[in-house]
Formats: structure tokens, C-alpha cells, sequence
């Protein structure tokens, strides 16, 4: 590695020293509590899936260029400088890592491995070493929010030919529109991912709530997060909240996409409006009365996505919804906040193919999780999730059914 290269590297590390992170790096006493706490090493007892062991592999490099041991004896102090190899390793660690913080509720002293993660995937980045996919598909979202009038037509056009499929499942007075875009003044701004099962039922639920509402010309998939790029992160978001500033509303609400949620949640700052998940929206329209369900048949239970709720705090909020509109719901774990991640965050699965093998291999103790619930349909609020658990379900002959909550909802609508 060139020295331009690793003293640039080094000033980035830097950037990541806040008084927490310096919590992170210097705590962690080899207790080993988290161990088989993280799915993958559950999965795959090698000592790199350990959290710790991924944690490690940061600090000596933390300890090389930021304390004085490290910086005048390595060796006694557990150094290891920045290389080629070094960067290889940094990549297998982040890379296995979802960011679902489960070794974190383990761990005495709160050590957040996710976080120690952010400096390894911010390092790949400075060495142009990050998941090519990723980093695209995040150029692509920003250039999106730079020239709106380009695809303002066809995003239009797309939306009138759900609006007959929304109609079909909850009639809307006369004179309003399904799926409403640019109302200003409206209550709501909801901001979904590409595609008609992201739209369809949420706009169903607003409707027979009588929600003011309006939807985001803005995909919420911030592909900056997934591949650790602060810059592109905010930059991703800041397209929403120009909206939402532009049209005036009171509530952003983010659809069923765990990471969109969290840095929406995390990164919008002070604004005139509030940050909701659309879980929780659904469930207040349920505890207002503002829509009338029935139960539907069959077993369900829930997979907590981990950016929603370890990250996000949201655990009463689906089970009061499925608590009303399913007849059978048994838990997956018997404390949610213990919940095995599904394995597919932090940009796994956005990364496709590539990583199927290691999603799959990972995720054993998550498909057992799943079969030992003997339910039926397995219910989540995240689309990640959602698309990692059919692929569990395939890979492991489960044969369960997968939904979004937002679907089922809409299915056990009745008329008032
Ligand atoms: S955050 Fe999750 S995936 Fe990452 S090390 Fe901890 S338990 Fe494992
Ligand atoms: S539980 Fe915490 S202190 Fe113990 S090894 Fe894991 S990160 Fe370190």
C-alpha cells in the first residue's frame, strides 16, 4: 500500500474517534460473552465470526497509528499497520457483519461492534475497496434527487396504473385520488421502495383511515448506509427531507425498510415534522379506531427486523397489530430483544447473488428458529428481511409462507 494512501486512511480512521467509539476500541476485556451471540458464529463456529475477533481486527489497527505502544512497539502493543492484507481482513469483517447488534445486548459493557464496523467499511471505502454495487446504486439514488424533473413523468405515469389495484381493495370517495403525489399542506409524507408491494397495501391502509397523505417521489433504500458512506448517507436522505420541507407536512413516514427507518430516524435532525415507521402508523390507526379489522386464519409469528426494532426500539408496535388481525400468534423467541437477525442487513443482500452462499450458511440458527415456531406464515416489516427469508425458506425447505405486516393489514381490512 502506498504511504499516501495509508496516511489518507489513517486521517479517515481519525474522523471516526468520537468519545463513544473511543469507548469501543479501548473496553473490551476478551470476555467472550458475545460470542455466540452473533448468528453468524452460531451458524458457523469459526473464531473470525466471533464479534470480538471482528472488533479485533479494527483495534490493532487503532492501536498501530493511535497509541503510543502501537506507534513505538508494535509487537508489545498489538499493532498491526495498515496493508493490502490488512484491508482484505477489514472486508471479511465488515462484510459478515449485519450490523444487528444482538452481541452488543450481550456484551457488559455495551461495546457496539456495528459501530467499530462503520471505521472498517469507511477505510474500504477510502481505498476504493468497498462493494462496487453498493456505492453505484447510492451514486444512483443522489443523482435521482439532483434531477427530479428527468424522471418526474415516468414515476407519475407508473403511479396512475397502480391506482386501479388500490381501488380494487378499498373503494375511495369520489373526487379523491388513491395514491396522491405532491399534495401540499398534506399530514403525511409517505416514502416507499420501488415497487407496486410497497405502495399497494400502505395506500390501501391511508385510505380507509382517511389519511392526509401524499407519496414520495424518493425511494427510502439508503444504499449509502449499507455500504458505510456518511456523505452519501445524508446525501440520500436530505432528498426526503427537501421534500418534506417543500410540501409542508407533519409526519415522514418511512415504509418497511429497516435501514431506512433508522437513518431517517437518526440523521433527519430538528425538523418541523416527525419521523414515524409505518408499523407504528399502522398501529396507532388501529389504537384510534381509525380502522376496523377482522382476524384472519392461520399461524403467524414475527421476525423483528433489528434495525426497526433492537436499533429502533419498535417491539409493542407489530404485536399490538397482529394481536388484532391474526388469530394465531406465537412468538419466535421468548424476549424479542433476543431475536436472531435474519442475517441479510448491512448491504448483504443488496449485494445479490454475490452473497448468497455466506447468507445462507450464516443464517442456520435463524431457519431453526423459524421451524421450531411451527407457524405458518412468517410476518415482517422490513424488506431486506423480507427477501432473506424467502431465500431461508427456499434453502432450508421450511415451507412457510413470508409476508409484510403492511400486506397482512390491509388483507384483514372491513368496511366500518
Ligand atoms: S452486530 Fe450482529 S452480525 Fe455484527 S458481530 Fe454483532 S451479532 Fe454479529
Ligand atoms: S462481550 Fe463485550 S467485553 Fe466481552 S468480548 Fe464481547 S465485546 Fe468484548
Amino acid at each position: 500500500m502506498e504511504a499516501s494512501l495509508r496516511d489518507e486512511l489513517v486521517r479517515l480512521f481519525d474522523t471516526k474517534l468520537s468519545r463513544q467509539m473511543l469507548l469501543n476500541l479501548e473496553t473490551c476485556s476478551r470476555c467472550g460473552l458475545c460470542t455466540p451471540a452473533c448468528h453468524a458464529y452460531a451458524s458457523m463456529p469459526l473464531p473470525k465470526y466471533a464479534p470480538a475477533f471482528r472488533a479485533e481486527v479494527v483495534r490493532r489497527i487503532y492501536k498501530r497509528y493511535f497509541t503510543a505502544l502501537g506507534r513505538f512497539a508494535p509487537v508489545l502493543g498489538e499493532a498491526k499497520p495498515l496493508t493490502d492484507a490488512a484491508l482484505e481482513e477489514l472486508r471479511e469483517a465488515a462484510y459478515s457483519c449485519t450490523g444487528c447488534r444482538r452481541c452488543m445486548v450481550y456484551c457488559p459493557f455495551g461495546i457496539d461492534t456495528q459501530q467499530i464496523m462503520s471505521i472498517a467499511k469507511l477505510l474500504l471505502i477510502g481505498a476504493e475497496a468497498a462493494p462496487e454495487i453498493l456505492s453505484l446504486l447510492a451514486d444512483v439514488s443522489i443523482s435521482k434527487g439532483e434531477s427530479i424533473e428527468t424522471f418526474k413523468e415516468g414515476f407519475l405515469q407508473g403511479i396512475k396504473r397502480l391506482e386501479t389495484q388500490v381501488v380494487a381493495r378499498w373503494k375511495v370517495e369520489a373526487g379523491t385520488t388513491p395514491i396522491p403525489t405532491e399534495v401540499e399542506g398534506a399530514d403525511m409524507l409517505y416514502v416507499a421502495l420501488a415497487g407496486a408491494h410497497s405502495i399497494i397495501p400502505a395506500a390501501v391502509v391511508f385510505n380507509a383511515a382517511r389519511e392526509n397523505w401524499t407519496l414520495s417521489f424518493f425511494e427510502a433504500v439508503n444504499f449509502g448506509a449499507f455500504v458505510g458512506d456518511p456523505g452519501k448517507t445524508q446525501l440520500i436522505l436530505d432528498r426526503i427531507v427537501r421534500e418534506a420541507l417543500r410540501l409542508g407536512v407533519k409526519e415522514v413516514c418511512i415504509c418497511e425498510c429497516g435501514t431506512a427507518v433508522r437513518v431517517a430516524k437518526q440523521l433527519s435532525g430538528t425538523q418541523p415534522f416527525r419521523v414515524v415507521s409505518l408499523t407504528e402508523v399502522h398501529a396507532r390507526y388501529l389504537r384510534e379506531g381509525r380502522i376496523r379489522v377482522k382476524k384472519l386464519p392461520g399461524s403467524h409469528t414475527y421476525h423483528d427486523p433489528c434495525q426497526i426494532a433492537r436499533n429502533g426500539g419498535v417491539y409493542d408496535e407489530p404485536r399490538a397489530i397482529l394481536g388484532r388481525i391474526v388469530e394465531d400468534f406465537r412468538e419466535m423467541s421468548p424476549d424479542p430483544k433476543y431475536n436472531w437477525c435474519c442475517g441479510g442487513g448491512g448491504g448483504l443482500v443488496a449485494m445479490g447473488e454475490d452473497t448468497l452462499d455466506f447468507r445462507m450458511r450464516s443464517s442456520r440458527v435463524k431457519a431453526d428458529q423459524i421451524r421450531e415456531s411451527r407457524a405458518d406464515v412468517v410476518v415482517t416489516a422490513c424488506e431486506n428481511c423480507h427477501t432473506q427469508l424467502e431465500n431461508i425458506n427456499a434453502h432450508y425447505g421450511l415451507g412457510k409462507e413470508v409476508k409484510f405486516l403492511s400486506s397482512l393489514l390491509a388483507d384483514a381490512l372491513v368496511a366500518p
